[in-house]
């Protein structure tokens, strides 16, 4: 979970490094050319793009046809199933989705260059979308897709590498999930991440970090001037640092709405734990809180009022259980059972809540694990779904492209095992994923 530091440091915990992700993390930073990536990470995807980048040319690459068939296909915004159900996809789209009749002249059009996946005793969902991962790595974008994660939005990173991944999905399919990115966090302490635009170096001499809302509207305009998509701030310290207490006060209400207007319309997410925090990122107009442990009922309401979503990160919050910390592991316990309850208020309120892990680097919560938690929490399998898809593709912008599976739609879906109407860990028991038309992954 959490137990990454979130102030804009960009180095992994020691516990989820790998050899290959110090290789590949640091490949990136370096700005090392995509086939010295390549020779780290054995992707033949990536060879093509150092191929065609040695000539300066290069070229969008598409998978080829894909029919998966015989499975259960579910719409997450009806609830309605075709059985024995087919989708078509073409140039990372969806061509048909439908029953075998009304899909059987897009089964022809793509004729026998197409790949076939049978999906008979399996359920066919859209792809997922997870609204709150830290990825600054190729290996952090593989894992997401991997574990279902088609779509994502970010929750920072150190050097804006969200930014620069948000472009692969068009370039090379199955490579990364679709990106909504967010830059760097702005927080008071920005760590390494002072070195990621050359505008942010008068800030090392400010001693208290960045605080007036003179400064804290800078650092958003730099994220904006980078094109990020959404504005990631905090009111509250972490959860998942023992040393810190995430029931102090960060950000007040004043220096987030400074945040707010910085954005220039674009989306802000708020970490926020504190009733107070809550409260006052929800009154600066920010567009999703993220935990939300501690709202108040009061909160609720306003967010119901604004339709602020929520954004619990129950995989994170209660995988702190079992920390050999046990100040975290305390934390875990506590915080579990408030947080679902307030999940389940604020969903029964009318709070629209959404689906996001917390996942940092290729320490992957899958996406599946968190429905299954909202179910635990108290909301259907069906609505939990929804938080997933549908609720999460309109907080991105992408109702029109994601969360259902659709003509024209991202060409994205999983195949699981089991009836997600009916059971909220079938999600977790992925089988196949395909991103943007390609498959990259069949168990
Ligand atoms: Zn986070």
């Amino acid at each position: 979970m959490c137990l990454h530091d979130h102030d804009a440091t960009p180095s992994l915990p020691p516990a989820a490094l790998s050899r290959r992700n110090v290789i590949v993390g640091a490949a990136v930073l370096a700005g090392v050319t995509a086939g010295g990536i390549a020779s780290a990470s054995s992707a033949s995807a990536l060879d093509e793009v150092a191929t065609s980048s040695r000539t300066g040319s290069v070229r969008p690459s598409t998978a080829p046809p894909l029919v998966v068939e015989g499975g259960s296909v579910v719409d997450p915004l009806t609830g309605h199933v075709v059985e024995d159900g087919v989708v078509v996809l073409r140039d990372g789209r969806v061509l048909a989705v439908g029953s075998r009749d009304t899909t059987r002249r897009a089964v022809a059009s793509v004729g026998s260059a197409a790949r076939r996946i049978d999906a008979s005793g399996r359920w066919v969902v859209p792809g997922l979308i997870d609204v709150h991962v830290h990825a600054n790595a190729l290996a952090d974008a593989r894992a997401l897709v991997r574990a279902g994660a088609t779509s994502v939005r970010s929750g920072s990173s150190s050097f804006y590498q969200d930014v620069a991944m948000r472009s692969l999905p068009d370039r090379v399919p199955g490579l990364a999930p679709r990106m909504r990115a967010a830059g760097i966090f702005v927080s008071p302490q920005l760590g390494d991440s002072l070195l990621a635009d050359p505008e942010l170096a008068p800030l090392a001499a400010l001693p208290g970090g960045v605080t007036s809302t003179a400064d804290i509207a800078h650092v958003t305009r730099v994220n904006v001037s980078r094109g990020v998509d959404v504005v990631k701030t905090r009111a509250n310290p972490r959860a998942g640092l023992a040393e810190q207490d995430p029931r102090e006060l960060v950000y007040d209400r004043e220096q987030l709405s400074a945040v707010v207007r910085a954005a220039s319309g674009r989306p802000v997410l708020c970490h926020a734990y504190s009733a107070e925090g809550i409260d006052g990122a929800v009154r600066a107009g920010v567009r999703s809180i993220e935990h939300g442990v501690f709202v108040s009922d009061a909160t609720i309401s306003e967010m119901a009022r604004r339709d602020t979503h929520f954004t619990p990160t129950l995989a994170a919050i209660s995988g702190m259980i079992g920390s050999t910390d046990p100040v975290l592991d305390a934390r875990g316990r506590e915080y579990t059972p408030i947080l679902m309850k307030a999940v389940r208020e604020a969903h029964e309120r009318g709070v629209t809540v959404v689906a996001g892990t917390d996942s940092f680097g290729t320490d992957v919560d899958p996406i599946g694990s968190e429905v299954r938690l909202l179910v635990e929490a108290g909301l259907t399998p069906l609505d939990a779904l929804r938080a997933a898809t549908t609720s999460a593709a309109r907080l991105l912008g992408w109702s029109r492209q994601a969360g259902r599976l659709m003509p024209g739609g991202f060409g994205d879906l999983l195949v699981v095992d089991g009836n997600p109407l009916d059971d909220g860990s079938a999600v977790e028991r992925v089988r196949v994923v395909v991103a943007q038309g390609a498959v990259v992954r069949q168990d």
